[in-house]
């Protein structure tokens, strides 16, 4: 199992029994970082210690439908902020509560809004907790802390809702803690510590990223290919197989994977490589035994070379498409073309990742 896997089941497994853990925002030493727990799992004793540790400007991370669902309107108009930590909601204190501000106070707060029991009615507004509207898809919808926190909780079994607070600077107690203080303090009370890029990369690996859509037989020239149709399953990129031939389950198949190349592919532009080395890799399958061609289109800016930045996507996340699509069409061992693209390394990896062979 690689290390950044067993960071984030680390993660997971200490939310699951209520411990919060350290979420920082990158691997580099000038990241900020936050303490996050299961909003169920909120004890008084739990926020006194991240109240003493952290801002004390305690967020709980929800789904758009439980903000919706009890009555959480957002602070600013839709589309008026660009936080990072997903749309911030009026602030609530359960009704149970006396001033709402202390830590037994703010438990009771966060585990009832963790509550599928819990009604419009159970909280006064403005409180002292403040919800936050994660994005759909969690941190493969949006890279953020609140998104991360959410996902946490989530993989542990736990009700959809996070608790989280920004971690501060023992050294210097006007400031933020920063990358390495942020491994400090977790080390010092036994919490785990995952970054947002790593819990990204873990749930590309173990959950399916694309959709099977539409599989049809089309004629070409005097012989036929199958197409099949996939979709992002946590985005809008939409992506097409081409299988030539007969693709045997007990053979390496000749795999070319391409990225969408709109003025080379369609209209011929010898500005790149890109349509020429697809055209190779088709007529090189047809002479052979066969192969399926990958040909992806990235969400994002349209992509031609000579026209647009062509490198616009990110390799990482088409590595693990690729893999899961290698996965759904059944195909084991693959022996890649000399031509792959540049992130062909990183595509290999990804296959590898899966257990999937890649041959020569
Ligand atoms: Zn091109």
């Amino acid at each position: 199992m690689k290390t950044t896997d067993t960071r984030v089941r680390r993660a997971i497994t200490a939310v699951g029994v209520g411990r919060p853990v350290v979420i920082t925002m990158g691997p580099e030493n000038d990241h900020e970082g936050y303490l996050a727990f299961a909003a169920e799992a909120a004890t008084p004793q739990l926020l006194a210690f991240t109240v003493r540790h952290s801002s004390g400007y305690v967020r709980v991370a929800l789904p758009t439908a439980e903000c919706e669902r009890l009555n959480l309107p957002p602070i600013c108009h839709r589309g008026d902020t660009h936080s990072d930590t997903g749309a911030h909601r009026v602030a609530v204190d359960w009704q149970g509560t006396g001033t709402g501000i202390s830590a037994t106070d703010r438990a009771a707060t966060i585990t009832a809004l963790a509550a599928k029991s819990s009604e419009v009615s159970d909280f006064r507004r403005p409180g002292h907790v403040v919800p936050v509207e994660v994005a759909p898809d969690g941190v493969l919808g949006r890279p953020g802390p609140a998104e991360a926190a959410l996902d946490l909780a989530r993989l542990a079994g736990r009700p959809e809702a996070a608790g989280m607070c920004d971690i501060v600077s023992r050294h210097r107690p006007t400031a933020m803690a920063r990358g390495g203080e942020l491994l400090e303090f977790a080390f010092e009370h036994g919490l785990a510590v995952v970054s947002v890029a790593e819990l990204v990369s873990y749930r590309r690996r173990v959950e399916p990223q694309v959709v099977r859509m539409a599989e049809t037989v089309l004629p070409n020239g005097g012989s036929a290919f199958r197409a099949i149709g996939f979709r992002d399953a946590h985005g809008d990129g939409e992506h097409l197989v081409i299988i030539i031939g007969d693709v045997g389950a007990g053979v390496p198949v000749p795999l070319h994977v391409h990225v969408e190349c709109l003025t080379s592919d369609v209209f011929g532009s010898t500005a790149c490589r890109c349509g020429t080395d697809l055209d190779r890799a088709r007529s090189d399958m047809r002479a052979q035994a066969g192969g399926v061609v990958i040909y992806l289109r990235p969400p994002g800016p349209m992509r031609a070379c000579g026209l647009t930045n062509t490198e616009e996507f990110d390799s990482e996340a088409i590595s693990q498409t690729v893999a899961w699509i290698l996965r759904d069409l059944g195909v084991y061992t693959v022996r890649l073309s000399d031509d792959a693209p540049g992130f062909g390394l990183v595509i290999f990896g990804a296959i590898r990742e899966h257990g999937l062979r890649v041959a020569g």
